[in-house]
């Protein structure tokens, strides 16, 4: 797809359901005088003010027209580039929130020589003009589809340019090595490579490091951004369904009292302190004949095989069975809890109980009927999964895939590096691999990207953003 960057743009920016008011956005050189075109001074169509000598930066009382019929009174916003999100002239046009108002202006704006802005093409433009990198654009949508604080927070950051910082404080180091290896090339009598090789060696084992800690960071933050996949395991009626929906807060799973019944996966997303965690319900654990039944407990087991997080539910009310240990037993690898269902009614089966034969998850105690135990147990999925700490102070934490395959290939150009001093080889060879690291770590930041992935991340945006 070829944009034309020159032209101007107009976009509805806000949500096209009915709200106090909406924004229709109009970016590019001809902002100001397309919106002259369709705004008057007074209801009755009179005009002695506009916009294009309107002072930057402040806001317009006005009535938007069209062919001779008002549409809306108004208010417009005017910022002169590059001191605007695009960085350049934009005028944002406040009418009421009413989806045919916002639709009749911004026809009104395409009649007077706009051109209808592609999904993200704003953010597009702020990045084609330098005032936001590609991660900051991205953090963008990001902050607009946060599902939960701790991701809106972690793209905020983001957004303020925490990774940006990180990735150039990397690129910069490397470059400095690079530049001091090509200058002894060139220069041998002013720069020279004796004794560079163990100096060399510890610089890119501190960058591997580095990189190899962002990388990492990503369980974490796709758990973040996304959730916690979470399988709810357990013997026919422990109270799986239950706890689904004790934790969901509402009747999403079907409880009924004969076993066998969650056949198929129920998949939840749900908010808990915070954090998300997108459950799966699951046929319950056991022997059987049922073919039906059979398929649905080998699609639990494969749930848990995927999952980040098992829930294992066991009925307290009932006497220990040693079927329990086995099942945990097949995923004693995975992170776990053990939830002991059923504390409402008198208990066979205590955490000591479970501890005497072996079980070492952690174990939680809640009654899905009176939704009790339900907050130690959201203490305890974020103690296990973020170790108690979600906020990651200033840590950086990757969320986006993308980021985390081009730090991944940084880490492994630079890992060549390494090895490529070890094995004695010229510098002039080293500072390829460096090379595509830098590279590598340039991509986060949009540097040197082809139009085709540019336009693949800006058609995921939303319209008028
Ligand atoms: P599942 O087969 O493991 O999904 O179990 P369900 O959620 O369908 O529950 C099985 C039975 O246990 C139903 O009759 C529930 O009402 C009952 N049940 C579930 N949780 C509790 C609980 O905390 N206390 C009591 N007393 N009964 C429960």
């Amino acid at each position: 797809m070829k944009i034309n960057t020159e032209d101007t743009i107009a976009a509805i920016s806000t949500s096209m359901t009915p709200g106090g008011i909406s924004i229709i956005r109009v970016s590019g050189e001809r902002a100001a005088v397309i919106a002259d075109k369709i705004l008057c001074d007074t209801p009755k169509g009179e005009k002695k003010r506009s916009v294009v000598s309107q002072k930057p930066n402040t806001i317009l009382h006005a009535y938007a027209f069209d062919r001779g019929h008002i549409l809306d009174e108004v208010m417009v916003s005017y910022f002169r580039g590059p001191k605007s999100f695009t960085g350049e002239d934009t005028v944002e046009i406040n009418a009421h929130g009413g989806v045919l108002v916002s639709r009749n202006i911004l026809e009104a704006l395409l009649r007077a020589g706009a051109r209808l802005a592609e999904p993200g093409e704003f953010t597009r433009r702020a990045f084609l003009n330098g005032r936001i990198d590609l991660s900051e654009a991205e953090a963008v949508m990001d902050v607009i589809s946060a599902k939960n604080n701790y991701a809106l927070s972690s793209s905020l950051k983001q957004l303020g340019g925490v990774l940006s910082e990180k990735v150039k404080n990397l690129r910069n180091k490397l470059l400095d090595d690079i530049a001091y290896i090509e200058a002894a090339l060139d220069d041998p009598e002013h720069f020279s490579l004796e004794g560079y090789s163990p100096v060399l060696q510890k610089e890119l084992a501190l960058l591997i490091d580095e990189t190899d800690s962002l990388v990492k960071s990503f369980s974490q933050g796709r758990m973040m951004k996304e959730g916690i996949k979470t399988a709810i395991l357990g013997k026919p009626n422990a109270g799986k369904s239950s706890v689904l929906n004790a934790l969901s807060g509402y009747e999403r799973a079907i409880v009924t009292e004969y076993a066998g019944t969650t056949r198929d996966i129920l998949e939840e997303n749900i908010h808990l302190e915070g954090i998300s965690l997108l459950l799966m319900d699951t046929a319950g654990l056991h022997e059987t004949q049922d073919p039906i039944e059979k398929i649905g407990i080998q699609k639990a087991n494969e749930a848990a095989t995927d999952a980040d997080l098992i829930l294992y539910v066991i009925d307290s009310s009932l006497p220990f069975d040693p079927d329990d240990k086995e099942n945990v037993d097949n995923f004693r690898d995975k992170k776990g809890i053990i939830i002991l269902n059923k504390s409402d009614l008198p208990a066979f089966v205590t955490e000591e109980t479970l501890r005497e034969k072996g079980f070492s998850f952690p174990v939680v105690t809640v009654s899905a009927r009176d939704h009790t135990g339900l907050n130690q147990l959201s203490k305890c999925i974020v103690d296990m999964m973020f170790q108690g700490d979600i906020s990651f102070n200033d840590e950086v934490v990757i969320t986006n895939i993308r980021h985390r395959d081009c730090l991944e290939k940084a880490r492994k150009a630079l890992c060549l590096a390494a090895e490529g001093i070890e094995k004695e080889m010229p510098e002039d060879l080293l500072t390829i691999d460096m090379l595509d690291a830098y590279r590598e770590l340039g991509f986060i930041l949009g540097e040197e990207i082809e139009d085709d992935l540019a336009d693949r991340i800006f058609e995921k945006f939303c319209m008028g953003k």
